[in-house]
């Protein structure tokens, strides 16, 4: 009987579970993982769970009877410290040893700090777990004055949100745009707008140079040329693979990234790579890429799962990410990296948007984002982009 380790517990640990159970009835399952929750959805963290329209069992992938059912061994809490590949075990911070046959490695990312003076002053906060969101929805109330520092997606859903509990909303961003990885500026422009028009006060070129503090708490926001009252300031200035423990452990690190091949099998014999921490081939492009997105998270996990028990598949999926703003709905196709023209096709009117902006690179259509996909019914639009992106549709432009 196979013994599997599962070192995560997120998406990625709990679709690993999933896929393995596809193949293997039998095989014993330990997961562990540094929370002390099972494994529940992020997404909602900065949206409906932060609104309160969704509690923590909603957002829970599974409950813990499906857990049982699955005969799965949980570790909650416990943190694993290092992988002895040749010993193949892996060594918990208590010291503990755990051996296993086979490895998935689902250790996901955090949010990276503020790094300036006064970043750890309470009231300051970032936002990665149920933990953080359920402390951020206790402090906000109507005419609470919230500072967003970083206008892409997790602060800008928090500004949303925030502002949709009655919060007063500032977002500081210190490039350009609001949006910047959109890597266009109307459609920055078309967010900011959006954001603008329900009350949220936006400032690009903001570099904040420190958090301002007042009896021990955290009381505003100073940039090089201003200054912002906060009663809480919320940081949303990206994330960081959780590969720092694996440092001396042997494995292929690549900004950050576990590298993975297109089975997600990392350098080391029998140990896989899932979701945020995975630096992997995308099957489209062939490029290495690593996603912090959700659905990457859910197909990688599921196909890690399924390689581990002995499937020896590609991993094939074609990635999409969304997001939500107020009642407006993002979804983020392909590659929308560094294109060389984009074309916005459809209305960008703030009274009923709804359109798709084209991403062209070398002539072909790399990504699209799509605004109010569902509310106009264009999910074939949707499937169709897939289509193209993947074949690498000839595009003329101009
Ligand atoms: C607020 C928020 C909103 C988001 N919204 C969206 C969205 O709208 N759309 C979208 O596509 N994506 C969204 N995401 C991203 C998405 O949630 C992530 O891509 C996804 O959660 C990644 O899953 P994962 O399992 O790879 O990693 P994670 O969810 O990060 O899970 C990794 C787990 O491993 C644990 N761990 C780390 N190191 C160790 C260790 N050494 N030992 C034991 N355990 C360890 C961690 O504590 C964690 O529990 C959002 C993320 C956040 C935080």
């Amino acid at each position: 009987m196979a013994k599997y380790v599962i070192v995560g517990g997120g998406l990625a640990a709990a679709s690993a579970i999933e896929g393995i159970r596809d193949l293997d009835k039998d095989g014993e399952i330990t997961v562990v993982s540094a929370e002390r929750e099972l494994p529940y959805h992020r997404p909602p963290l900065s949206k409906g769970y932060l609104a309160g329209r969704e509690q923590l069992e909603t957002v829970r992938i599974h409950d813990a009877l499906w857990y049982r059912d699955n005969r799965v061994r949980y570790r909650l809490g416990v943190e694993a410290r290092s992988v002895h590949m040749k010993r193949r075990s892996v060594t918990l911070t208590s010291g503990e040893r755990l051996e296993y046959d086979r490895l998935l490695l689902a250790t996901g990312s955090h949010a990276r700090r503020l790094g300036v003076p006064g970043a750890d002053t309470p009231g300051v906060t970032l936002l990665r777990t149920v933990a953080e969101s359920t402390a951020l929805k206790a402090a906000i109330k109507p005419g609470t004055k919230v500072v967003v520092v970083g206008g892409s997606f997790i602060g800008m859903e928090v500004a949303a949100t925030a502002r949709g509990l009655g919060a007063e909303v500032t977002v500081l961003e210190m490039g350009p745009l609001v949006y910047g990885r959109f890597a266009d500026p109307s459609l920055s422009d078309f967010f900011k707008r959006m954001l603008e028009s329900h009350g949220i006060r936006i400032r690009t070129g903001a570099r904040v140079a420190r958090v301002k503090s007042s009896a021990g708490r955290a009381s505003g926001v100073a940039t090089d040329t201003e200054e912002f009252p906060a009663d809480l300031v919320v940081a949303g200035v990206g994330a960081e693979p959780n590969t720092g423990w694996l440092a001396n452990s042997g494995f292929g690190i690549d900004r950050g990234g576990l590298i993975v091949n297109v089975r997600l099998e990392t350098n080391a014999e029998q140990v896989w790579a899932a979701g945020d921490v995975a630096r992997f081939p995308d099957p489209i492009t062939r490029q290495p890429r690593r996603l912090e997105h959700w659905d990457n998270a859910l197909m990688q996990g599921k196909q890690a799962g399924r390689n581990m028990a002995g499937a020896g598949e590609a991993y094939a999926h074609q990635s999409a990410f969304f997001s939500d703003l107020f009642d407006v709905t993002i979804n983020v196709l392909g590659d929308t990296d560094k294109p060389d023209a984009v074309d916005i096709k459809g209305s960008s009117d703030l009274a009923a948007p709804n359109f798709t902006a084209h991403y062209v690179r070398d002539h072909k259509l790399a990504g699209a984002v799509m605004v109010n996909l569902m509310t106009a019914n264009r999910t074939e639009e949707f499937d169709q982009l897939q289509k193209s992106i993947a074949s690498g549709e000839f595009v003329e432009t101009g």
